[in-house]
């Protein structure tokens, strides 16, 4: 973790891309990109749902293809047979729909078996490739140091026999780890990736496209070099610790008759602060229970936060914004919810919900009495329009919106309190509160200005008090919030020193029943988003929201958030 550095809102590096420097000079040069289209390709290994740092990666494979007119393909990389899943597949098609982007060509990794397998006979037949029976343990043990070279016995064996073993091993005459396919390349390389490295493996696994056809399969360094010439991309762009991989990609398409010969180029990959990024765990904490799924909106998934509440263009503005570097970086977390509260802020409908509701009753409101306000559906879009509030002599505001003995500087609701604002309604004056025989606070009193109808003195005089957001009782409905805070409270939870498990933060979902929301509420639909005033952005539940049972994920706070301090 020593190449870390911290990228916050203010320090995130503007679009500047390397990457598209590299394209363009190789355009220019022409040479093995003479004439061809600028081609990537996204190759998710579909054993999880994509997270936030594949959206980092896709957003560059899928941009710089935009960028130059050029192709992206989708690739599963379904090499390794073990833990593939349709449903991942079709989940990740999904998001990258989503997010905006589309595939040239849909493809998978196993489609190109048989034509690897070709392509490693023709090495063994060119001395370039060799059957050794060495153990993964004694492989090891011999791989040596970086002053001693490794060591196979088996390395100088006739390219004959290599061919007749390695063609057995495809018929499943061999068991598991007793051999695998090397490269001949340099037992003494200082880089250990050139180190004969492995080209296939055997394997009796069940894969879930070819099934049992194969019980041998290739190695990832091997594969993907091959997959990327055969599909004509010219960029193959990948993450930093695939650097000191290259030389072997190149060795692959150098000796290998590949039709093309496309470049690797490595980027960073994005870290985010009080989060983890891997699959594997992420997959832990599904399976462990930790979380309600793969889509829970605590999750850095793009299903958890588009559950959430994010939007395809704070995610892809998030992504343009981090910029693409050569150093791996953690952003704060607080950089995206940034990026989602500049898009919400444009887009989404306001409204009112009281989440801690207390009982407020205007006194001197003539009961049985009710009248309706024209409030803007969003300042920001005139478009928006307006719609109508209901008001009466019974509404709900948030309890902690009063005080029975104010804190100092408290310029809310208390007995004897400057007059405060009913948003968009009246103003109002607390007298005091109704308590049962516990002495519980049951309701708030106040009496109102009917002289200030839209919440503005007749006399122009200087409203002292807060503006309150509030909603009518007569007319509320129920419905249930989830409020969410960090999954970890340990900033660095992947660190390679923590047990991320051990770094959870126990209160990052907090459910609050029996809110009361505006009844325009009531026809909000699965995964609508709205700010609630003075209390956030949030988004119908996508899984658990419906009519008669409301339910809204606070997808982030505003910036001064609410309930920091009693101002
Ligand atoms: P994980 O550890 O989460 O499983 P992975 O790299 O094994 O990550 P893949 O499905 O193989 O996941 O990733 C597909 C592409 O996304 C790869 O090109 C990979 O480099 C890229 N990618 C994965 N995680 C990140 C990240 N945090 N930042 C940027 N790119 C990433
Ligand atoms: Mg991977």
């Amino acid at each position: 973790m020593a190449d870390e550095i911290k990228t916050t809102a203010a320090e995130a590096p503007e679009s500047r891309n390397f990457i598209h420097t590299f394209i363009e000079e190789d355009i220019a040069q022409g040479g093995q990109f003479e004439g061809m289209t600028v081609h990537t390709r996204f190759p998710p290994e579909p054993n999880g749902y994509l997270h936030i740092g594949h959206c980092k990666a896709l957003t560059i494979d899928f941009g710089t293809a935009e960028k130059f007119g050029g192709l992206c393909n989708l690739r599963m990389d379904d090499t390794n047979p073990t833990k593939e899943d349709e449903e991942f597949v079709e989940a990740i098609k999904e998001d990258i729909h989503w997010l905006g982007f589309d595939w040239d060509k849909f493809c998978y990794g196993s489609d190109y078996f048989e034509q690897t397998y070709e392509y490693a006979l023709e090495l063994i037949r060119k001395g370039l490739a060799y059957v050794c029976e060495l153990s993964p343990e004694e492989v090891k043990k011999n791989r040596g140091d970086v002053n001693t070279p490794a060591v196979s016995p088996y390395r100088d064996r006739p390219m004959e026999e290599s061919l007749d073993l390695f063609q057995r091993m495809r018929k499943g005459e061999f068991p598991e780890g007793s051999m695998t396919l090397r490269a001949k390349i340099d037992l003494a390389s200082g880089n250990f990736n050139m180190r004969d490295p492995a080209l296939y493996r055997i394997k009796f696994a069940h894969h879930h496209r070819t099934g049992d056809d194969w019980c041998i399969y290739p190695m990832y360094d091997f594969a993907h070099p091959i997959q990327d010439a055969l599909e004509g991309v010219t960029h193959s762009l990948c993450t930093l610790e695939f650097e000191a991989h290259r030389p072997l990609y190149n060795w692959v398409i150098e000796n290998v008759p590949v039709p093309h010969k496309p470049r690797q180029i490595e980027f960073a990959r994005l870290g985010i602060d009080h989060t983890v990024m891997s699959k594997r765990k992420l997959r832990a904490l599904v399976e462990g229970g930790k979380v309600s799924g793969w889509d829970d909106p605590r999750m850095p998934t793009l299903c958890g936060l588009r559950r959430r509440g994010y939007t395809p263009e704070s995610i892809r503005n998030f992504c343009d914004r981090i910029g693409v570097a050569k150093v791996n970086s953690t952003v704060e977390y607080g950089f995206l919810e940034h990026c989602l509260r500049e898009d919400l802020n444009e887009k989404a409908q306001r409204a009112m919900a009281v989440l801690r509701p207390m009982k407020l009753i205007i006194t001197n409101y003539p009961e049985g009495q009710s009248e309706t306000f024209p409030v803007e559906n969003n300042p920001n879009d005139p478009e928006a329009g307006t719609r109508e509030v209901t008001f009466s002599r019974e509404l709900y505001v948030e309890a902690d919106d009063f005080l029975e003995t104010p804190v100092p500087k408290y310029k809310r609701l208390y007995p004897g309190g400057p007059e405060c604002r009913l948003k968009g309604a009246y103003l109002i004056t607390c007298t005091g509160c109704e308590k049962d025989e516990n002495g519980s606070i049951t309701a708030i009193t106040a009496t109102y200005d009917p002289e200030s109808r839209g919440g503005n003195p007749a006399d122009g005089r200087k409203v002292k008090g807060a503006t309150i957001h509030w909603v009518d009782a007569a007319t509320a409905v129920d419905g249930e919030v989830r409020l969410y805070d960090n999954l970890f409270s340990d900033p660095a939870p992947d660190a390679a020193d923590k047990d991320y498990l051990e770094c959870m933060n126990p209160n990052s979902l907090e459910v609050l029943k029996g809110c009361k929301l505006e009844a325009s509420l009531a026809s909000a639909k699965p995964s609508e988003r709205f700010q609630f005033l003075r209390l956030g952005y949030f988004c119908a539940d996508s899984r658990d929201s419906g009519e008669g049972h409301l339910v809204f994920n606070r997808a982030v706070t505003l910036k001064d958030s609410f309930g920091k301090g009693n101002k």
